[in-house]
């Protein structure tokens, strides 16, 4: 059992109490969360049993019945009120994803931010919940499709973003007219419970302003997989967003298939980016320190393949070299940190195999190393791995969630397009070209075959006002931005007749 550690763990209870969460949620339960930063603990979590998860599910559906009547634009205003909470929050929500997953400063407010952002968009949507007029071959009659809302709308969350992407899904759920039940990563239910603190006092606002706002407009569920289960199994849940890796996806997408409900699945990545010789260096050298060294390499976007054209290989692998030489390892709570730590030793111990796993096949690996960090010396900390391979094969096609960068030379660009296509993962992918036909071919249709395809970006960070998410092995699931919220809603095609015939469609006659 990890120890616990004093100032961090009465941070986090302070941080807590601020956010209006109650303190038996969080010290006493028998779900230890430890803190990546030093690796000991610093809450305890009380677990839900299998009935109250169940229960959780039966207050969620009850206030969907009631939540669907409320008018669009007014459960914008929810969402809205929600948004100004998670501001007025953004500094402690921010620490405490910091203390919880490890993200640096900088980082963990910027979670926040895109959960802002998120509830911003999702305001404006719920004025903008449009179906077609369609043209009808019938005269006197209108076809037409509207959009309802769906029911509870099942969240299960990943570590590494513990609390923006619960919100990708929810500020689109709520506004679409859904409940939600939301099961966070068993690593990271601390900010898990600040979010659902921050949800009640926006409905405590809403309700004071007038508005209708059902008691399990958000339930939350704490505990491992077996508590997902329940969600992916219950029938009162028509939708589930899953984020996680594809081991899981495995698992839950067909159990959600077998019984008709809809499935986001946003799996593993395992995202690439082609260095032409064209490409503007500078640019490109920073966007990919950014994209494979940034959160310590765990963002399902994070770069992990890197093909560089033959010509500039050389000089761009060693001025990488250096700029991995030069970044800031250690405790993510100081302000000069870039790089924090692991979450914790299974992924240090994944890292460390896969980096062996490279060597075997014929791999020259530069760091990669545990490095040891004063005062945290139970935390895994890493310095960034940068591996030249001689080809695409072994650990390379396989998405280690850590910051390895496999990095391999190619002469045609052709031949790296399809490299970047052929491992089954489909998340993001980048070029960095200043050649219109390479830049135009790679987001063409027999170009990048990812759900994400940048020019002169890196694979990593995504801004929410488009679609996320990735094809193939990652799930095929579209949250946050564009018309991902019909995902959250059914779609009824309506034709009224307005005239005093009864034209049949396609010709048919039938008079009787
Ligand atoms: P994980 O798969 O271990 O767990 C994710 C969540 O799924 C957790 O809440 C877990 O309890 C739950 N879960 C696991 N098995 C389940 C089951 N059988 N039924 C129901 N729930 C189950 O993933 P992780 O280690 O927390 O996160 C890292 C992974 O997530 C990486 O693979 C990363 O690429 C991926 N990820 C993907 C995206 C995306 O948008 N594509 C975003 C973030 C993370």
């Amino acid at each position: 059992m990890p120890a616990v550690h004093p100032t961090l763990a009465a941070e986090v209870r302070e941080l807590l109490g601020s956010l209006g969460v109650d303190a038996a949620l969080h010290t006493g339960g028998s779900l230890p969360v430890t803190s990546p930063i030093t690796g000991e603990e610093i809450g305890r979590v009380v677990e839900h049993e299998t009935e109250e998860a169940e229960a959780a599910i039966e207050r969620a559906h009850a206030a969907f019945k009631i939540w669907r009547t409320v008018p669009p634009p007014k459960r914008g205003e929810l969402v809205r009120l929600l948004g100004e909470e998670l501001r007025a929050a953004k500094p402690a929500l921010g620490r405490l994803v910091t203390l919880e997953v490890g993200k640096i400063a900088s980082e963990g407010q910027g979670e926040v931010q895109e959960m802002i952002d998120i509830c911003d968009f999702a305001v404006g949507l719920s004025r903008q919940l449009y179906g077609l007029t369609i043209a009808t071959e019938r005269p006197g009659h209108r076809m037409m499709e509207t959009w309802h809302p769906l029911g509870v709308t099942g969240i299960i969350s990943a570590f590494n973003f513990p609390v923006a992407v619960w919100s990708w899904n929810a500020a689109l759920a709520f506004v679409c007219g859904n409940s939600v039940v939301w099961k966070p990563s068993e690593k990271t239910p601390l900010t898990a419970l600040a979010v659902s603190a921050l949800v009640a006092r926006a409905v405590a606002r809403f309700r004071a302003g007038g508005g209708e706002a059902p008691d399990g407009l958000l339930e939350l569920v704490i505990g491992a997989r077996q508590i997902g289960e329940i969600l992916v199994s219950d029938e009162r849940v028509p939708v589930v967003s899953a984020t996680g890796s594809t081991a899981m996806g495995r698992v839950v997408g067909p159990k959600l298939a077998r019984r008709f409900a809809r499935a986001i699945l946003e799996l593993g990545g395992n995202n690439a980016a082609i260095v032409c010789p064209s490409a503007d260096f500078d640019l490109a050298l920073r966007a990919i320190a950014f994209s494979a060294i940034g959160t310590a390499g765990q963002r399902c976007t994070s770069l992990r393949r890197l093909f560089v054209h033959d010509s500039i290989y050389d000089t761009l692998v060693t001025r990488l070299r250096r700029a991995y030489g030069s970044v800031t390892i250690g405790d993510p709570s100081k302000p000069d940190t870039l790089v924090g730590p692991l979450i914790d030793k299974a992924a240090f111990d994944a890292m460390q195999r896969a980096l062996q796993a490279a060597r075997d096949a014929g791999g020259t690996v530069t760091g990669g190393g545990r490095v040891n960090v004063p005062g945290c010396e139970g935390g895994f900390y890493v310095a960034p791995a940068l591996v030249e391979m001689p080809s695409q094969a072994g650990p390379v096609v396989e998405e280690t969630f850590a910051p390895i960068l496999y990095v391999m030379r190619y002469t045609k660009f052709e031949v790296a397009l399809k490299l970047n296509n052929a491992v089954p993962q489909g998340l993001s992918s980048s070029v960095f070209t200043n050649d219109l036909s390479e830049a135009e071919l790679f987001v063409s249709a027999v170009g990048s075959d990812c759900g994400i395809a940048n020019v002169n970006i890196g694979p990593s960070g995504a801004e929410i006002g488009g679609a996320f998410g990735g094809e193939k092995e990652t799930g095929g699931g579209r949250e946050a931005g564009s018309d991902s919220w019909k995902a959250y809603m059914r779609r009824a095609t309506n034709t009224i007749n307005y005239s005093k015939s009864l034209p049949l469609a396609q010709g048919v006659r039938f008079d009787v």
